[in-house]
């Protein structure tokens, strides 16, 4: 269990907070406010109505022990931006911050924030995705243009052998998991028959994974 700071109760910044909380963590919100801070005060560990553009009310908020502080301020720049600097000048370390343009990205990378999160654009890239491969359940980014999905096997697949479907020469592509209800598989043979109603977890380079998907629609 770890503690972290999320600066900013928007939609955003509550959603990530009730989800720390839901994990086990200890979560210290912050919000100037108020009744921002009174709908998730039952939730977090410590809740705090606080101007964070103001250091020294930064500063009784004890985020010292935080294993990262989120700046889940996106709208205004000036505030974002002030907010990381006091945080900075406070020793916290490991801060990550939500941007809203490339300008801010920017200010904020030269301020050394560790991640820079772009909601809606990061949201709008998986629901392209999501809409261009349907079958794809959950994908991640590896790096290096790699990535891991995770894919249901349509129903008319069935009786197929995983053979027919990921051919074996194919380069840059490792098929890791087939999942049957609650058995799983680890690096299945490729001469299992599909029923239908399997979920694989594949990890490959982008083009690899692309020239596979329209076998398994
Ligand atoms: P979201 O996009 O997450 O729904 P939002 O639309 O309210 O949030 P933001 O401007 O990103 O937009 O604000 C996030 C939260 O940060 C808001 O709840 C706002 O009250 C809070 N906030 C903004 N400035 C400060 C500040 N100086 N001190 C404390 N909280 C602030």
């Amino acid at each position: 269990m770890a503690q972290f700071g999320i600066i900013g109760l928007g939609r955003f910044g509550a959603r990530t907070s009730l989800e720390l909380l839901d994990l086990g963590h200890d979560v210290i919100g912050v919000d100037f406010n108020e009744r921002r801070v009174d709908e998730l005060a039952d939730y977090l560990t410590h809740a705090a109505i606080a101007d964070v553009t103001d250091e020294k009310a930064l500063r009784e908020l004890s985020l010292e022990e935080c294993e990262v502080v989120l700046v889940a301020i996106g709208e205004d720049l000036e505030a974002s931006l002030l907010c990381v600097l006091h945080l900075k000048s406070i020793g916290i370390k490991n801060i990550w911050a939500k941007a809203t343009s490339k300008e801010h990205h920017q200010i904020l990378s030269r301020l050394g924030v560790k991640r820079i999160i772009h909601p809606e654009e990061e949201m709008g890239i998986r629901v392209a995705q999501s809409l261009n491969y349907p079958m794809v359940n959950e994908y991640m980014s590896l790096g290096h243009n790699w990535y891991c999905v995770e894919i249901d096997v349509a129903d008319h697949l069935k009786d197929k052998q995983l053979a027919d479907l990921m051919p074996e020469k194919l380069e840059h592509f490792h098929l890791l998991l087939l999942k049957r209800r609650d058995e799983v598989t680890t690096n299945p043979s490729s001469s299992v028959t599909l029923q239908g109603n399997e979920t694989l977890v594949l990890a490959g380079s982008l083009q690899a994974l692309k020239s596979i998907a329209p076998k398994l629609r």
